[in-house]
């Protein structure tokens, strides 16, 4: 910090400051306050910050913000590291992270699609991590291909080192962009947004499964040096050595984030028998995969905000006598548009006792009459917890899965659950 130049050291402050009233008078975690009033001061803050580190940005549509923590948690094997772990992931936010942790050397940012090529720009950041690339909120696909373009070109503006998933076919054709790539063989459940080829719009051949090749112009799949093997639980490092994950958070998303976690961390050297101890320690991210229990029922919260992520959150789902709560809403941060419930297969739902809820719950309602699958409205997930214990006494657990602002309302109620 005392590097930087006086203004920039007092936009920090400032910053910080700001961010310290808003949790005091619980106007969130302050992440994106703090950070506003501090670019107001010095708009170069965040390139200022930057310097004399070394960073990695984590960006995809689903999974962004627990990759992070899990690469943020294999590098403190090397020192103390500044990340957004709240997941304020726009530069307001980046700036706030840095400014917070002004000696830590290492720092991996969670950044929004969006943002992904400004703050590479602006941070030149040493690493690039990146998932999967699918429709999300008003988003459709014509413009993620735009997004994946804009990423291989800011990736060929720059030094950046990828660490990307091989499998999502626009994800690789962007990482193929930069001078330095990790290919990690992690998976993709929803294909939905990648059957054209991103270089020459021609249909991709994806057979056999993770496959995939472009019949026109001959583009295809990197060859991967890692790979996740979901039936066995396992990751299989660069020397074919197989490494058993056992992680404490659920389903094939989470193995993929942890494969690229894992292959993010022998980038710097820190070895899977260092990094994984540390990546099974982990068993909620902000209060996703958290588990509450109220009237000896254990309730069970997973966030999912696309089509992409509900497909994700049904094939991590308890057997089929566990009940599932779905809680959609519309604002802001969902997306005020609820179409995309309509990509979404919920036939896989039938023969469980579903809940709805949420303030845009006759639209799903709606969605599942036409899936035939049968529902029952909610207000409250204890509402929920009470009917299912008066009616099963025995009953144990239940799911829920919720978009954003609908997550976050329920995890408010439990008192914002870790
Ligand atoms: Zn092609």
């Amino acid at each position: 910090m005392s590097e930087l130049p006086l203004r920039a050291q007092l936009a920090a402050v400032l910053g910080k400051g700001a961010a310290s009233l808003s949790r005091a008078t619980g106007r969130g975690d302050g992440s994106v306050i703090g950070g506003k009033i501090a670019l107001k001061v010095e708009p170069d803050l965040l390139a200022q910050l930057s310097r004399g580190r070394r960073l990695a940005l984590v960006s995809a549509t689903n999974g962004k913000t627990t990759t992070t923590r899990l690469i943020a948690s294999a590098l403190r094997e090397l020192g103390p590291v500044a990340t957004n772990e709240h997941g304020a992931n726009m530069p307001t936010g980046h700036i706030t992270a840095l400014a917070n942790s002004p000696d830590a050397r290492e720092a991996v940012l969670e950044v929004d699609e969006k943002y992904l090529p400004q703050v590479l720009e602006a941070t030149k950041a040493a690493v690039v991590v990146l998932m999967n690339l699918s429709r999300d909120q008003m988003d459709r696909a014509s413009e993620i291909n735009l997004l994946a373009k804009k990423w291989r070109e800011a990736l060929g503006r720059s030094q950046a080192h990828v660490v990307a998933n091989a499998d999502d076919p626009l994800v690789a054709w962007a990482g193929m962009g930069a001078h330095y790539a990790t290919w990690v063989s992690a998976g993709q459940r929803w294909k939905e947004d990648s059957w054209c080829c991103p270089e020459c719009g021609g249909h991709l051949k994806r057979d056999p499964d993770p496959h995939w090749e472009c019949p026109e112009c001959g583009m295809r799949r990197p060859e991967a040096t890692w790979s996740v093997d979901n039936d066995a639980d396992s990751v299989v490092d660069p020397a074919e050595q197989r490494w058993p994950l056992r992680l404490n958070l659920p389903g094939d998303a989470n193995r993929a984030n942890a494969a690229i976690a894992m292959a993010t961390a022998a980038a710097y050297g820190i070895q899977p028998a260092q990094s994984l101890p540390r990546l099974q320690e982990i068993r909620s991210v902000a209060g996703r995969y958290t588990s509450v229990v109220t009237d000896g029922v254990e309730v069970r919260l997973l966030l999912a905000k696309n089509p992409a992520g509900w497909l994700e959150s049904f094939a991590v789902l308890d057997p089929p006598r566990v009940p599932v709560i779905l809680s959609v809403n519309a604002q802001i941060p969902d997306g005020k548009d609820t179409s995309w419930l309509w990509d979404v297969d919920y036939t896989v739902l039938r023969g469980r006792r579903v809940f709805v809820m949420g303030e845009r719950r006759t639209d799903l309602a709606l969605r599942l009459e036409t899936d035939d699958v049968p529902f029952e409205l909610a207000d409250r997930v204890s509402d929920v917890v009470a009917k299912v214990k008066a009616e099963s006494p025995d009953a144990t657990k239940i799911d829920v899965i919720a978009n954003y602002t609908a997550f976050q309302q329920i995890r408010a109620d439990y008192g914002r659950v870790q």
